[in-house]
């Protein structure tokens, strides 16, 4: 079928909306009519080939939502007309998937990363071109986008369909880092390095488990303040002060957990250097393979357990539902981080992520 998506011909080059030819549904596939797609960092980084994709072109997006148009003989999960959020793909077969921990799948690359099925065959072409597509399972910047049901997260329809597309990735890696990976007791105190889109989910997270301190740490002041509406009890600026010394200064020794949402070794140095003894610190800030941190193997000795977190240790079929309970019933506001775009204008909203002034994209082809 005849699809309009966005397309990067060259590295680092822009998004083209351009007509496509999308190969119809294998027997364990669902064509998704996509309502919402959301920006994350990683898209960039396949427009910038900072990961081992095919080179372009293109089309990324792994954030998609959206409604069930058509599905293959053999899927039994989904019907046409269900409400969907799509996620990356897996396996299901190797040690990784069969433990419940989809995220690391063995053969993620193979299925996230090929710019084709698995199994090398091509859903996207412009005439006799080959476009790259089933990014992170997906494609999803696109009116339309082929997924294997595995990816494909049924979710209820009374819901605004279009805001649930960053529950795909960005929302769930924050949300799902501290309540699946570190689950803070109540009563715990958390500092969040970094408070973008997936550090924010993650301080809306610890308020919905009990967190009594919540500490937002960034170098934006308006990315604090918001922080602060989000349920951080205390923020600290990073470029004006010492954060492991504020850090212990408001929790008297230390915080219980800390996250680094940055992908810094410095920052990840102070996040685990802000822990008190048996402390945790998740890592969910995504760095070049091969980059290195100095820590005080000392201070590690003492309990402290540093751990990496991918897609916040989720099980999207199980974790999203729960999410969207949450904030149908108030106590998980994600929404308000989205800020929306018609879908001839990702190149707006991608200088605007890039510059800073929003939190989290969302296209609406
Ligand atoms: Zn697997
Ligand atoms: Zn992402």
């Amino acid at each position: 079928m005849e699809i309009k998506a966005a397309v990067v011909f060259e590295t680092g080059g822009e998004f083209r909306i351009e007509q496509l030819e999308l190969t119809d549904p294998n027997d364990d596939e669902v064509l998704v009519r996509i309502v919402g797609a959301g920006i994350c960092h990683t898209d960039l980084a396949g427009r910038d080939h900072h990961l081992p994709i095919p080179g372009p072109p293109s089309v990324f997006g792994h954030e998609g939502a959206g409604v069930v148009e058509k599905v293959g003989a053999r899927v039994t999960k989904v019907k046409p007309g269900d409400h969907v959020v799509l996620c990356w793909d897996c396996c299901g077969v190797c040690t990784s998937c069969k433990s419940g921990k989809d995220s690391y799948c063995l053969n993620f690359f193979l299925h996230n990363f090929h710019g084709a099925r698995p199994d090398g065959t091509a859903t996207l072409r412009k005439g006799d071109q080959v476009i790259h597509g089933s990014f992170l399972g997906q494609s999803s910047f696109a009116d339309f986008a082929l997924a294997n049901e595995r990816s494909v997260v049924k979710v209820r329809d009374d819901v605004p369909l279009e805001i649930l597309a960053p529950m795909g990735c960005g929302v769930m890696t924050g949300a799902g880092a501290v309540m699946n990976s570190l689950r803070p007791r109540p009563g715990s105190s958390i500092a969040v390095f970094g408070v973008g889109n997936v550090g924010m989910s993650a301080v809306l997270a610890a308020a919905v488990v009990g967190c009594t301190t919540i500490i937002g740490v960034d170098v934006h002041p308006d990315r604090l303040e918001m922080a602060r509406e989000f349920g951080a009890t205390h923020t600290v600026n990073a470029a004006e002060v010492d954060p492991v010394e504020a850090i212990r200064d408001i929790t008297g020794g230390g915080a219980d957990f800390s996250l680094e949402c940055v992908g810094n070794p410095k920052v990840l140095r102070q996040a685990v250097d802000a822990l008190p003894r048996c402390g945790v610190c998740g890592l969910v800030g995504v760095v070049p393979p091969g980059t290195e941190v100095s820590l005080d193997m000392d201070l590690l000795m003492n309990g402290r357990t540093v751990t990496g977190i991918i897609e916040g240790d989720a099980v999207p079929d199980l974790f999203i539902p729960r999410l969207v309970e949450l904030y149908s019933q108030g106590r998980f506001p994600f929404d308000r981080m989205i800020t929306f775009y018609p879908f001839d204008e990702i190149g707006q909203a991608v200088k605007d992520m890039e510059e800073g002034r929003v939190l989290k994209p969302v296209l609406r082809p």
